[in-house]
């Protein structure tokens, strides 16, 4: 296909669809997805990044080299602390709870689109490309200097909905 190649299953230009994130090799297998908070990196162009590797304090994401490597995420040695979130200057990695309660699961976003929401605030979730999945609740919103200017969004949504939600629409 012109203006697109293929290495190990991932397109390394244009927009991935879902079965090529879930083929990247940062995004966790649904068989860990139950084990509690893990992290999502859907990171999928060879370039020269590694941030995401240093900040992890479990040693959880490899890069390696040459630094061109996808990262490659540990689901084991994650906890979903989110220390690798705000690190990421592509806004690829998100981290996501499916244990949160019987009927909810959460997500914890980057979000650099001003204004922030406010906890509580009922917003629209969408998926990869976009297009609205459901709603959430905003649990928590943090926005402090250590994080570079990238504020980090938590929302509960339902369930049923745990892998399409991505991230918010814009308020
Ligand atoms: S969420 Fe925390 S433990 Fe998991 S990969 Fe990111 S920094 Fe490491
Ligand atoms: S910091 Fe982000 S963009 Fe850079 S390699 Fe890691 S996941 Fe990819």
């Amino acid at each position: 296909m012109p203006g697109h190649s293929e290495h190990a299953g991932v397109k390394l230009s244009g927009a991935p669809n879902r079965e090529e994130l879930r083929n990247s090799p940062g995004y966790p297998p649904e068989g860990l997805w139950g084990k509690g908070p893990l992290a999502f990196i859907e990171c999928v162009e060879e370039i020269p990044c590694n941030p995401c590797e240093t900040s992890c304090p479990q040693g959880a994401i490899k890069v390696g080299k040459p630094i061109t490597n996808l990262p490659v995420l540990d689901g084991n040695k994650c906890l979903g602390c989110g220390a690798c979130i705000a690190a990421c200057p592509g806004l690829a990695i998100y981290v996501k709870d499916y244990t949160f309660s019987e009927t909810e699961a959460l997500i914890t976003f980057p979000f650099e689109y001003w204004p922030l929401p406010e906890k509580g605030r009922q917003v629209v979730l969408v998926d990869e490309m976009g297009e609205p999945v459901c709603r959430g609740e905003v649990l928590r919103v943090v926005d402090i200097p250590k994080n570079n200017r990238t504020p980090l969004i938590t929302v509960k949504y339902p369930k049923e909905f745990f892998e399409e939600v991505k991230s918010m629409q814009r308020l």
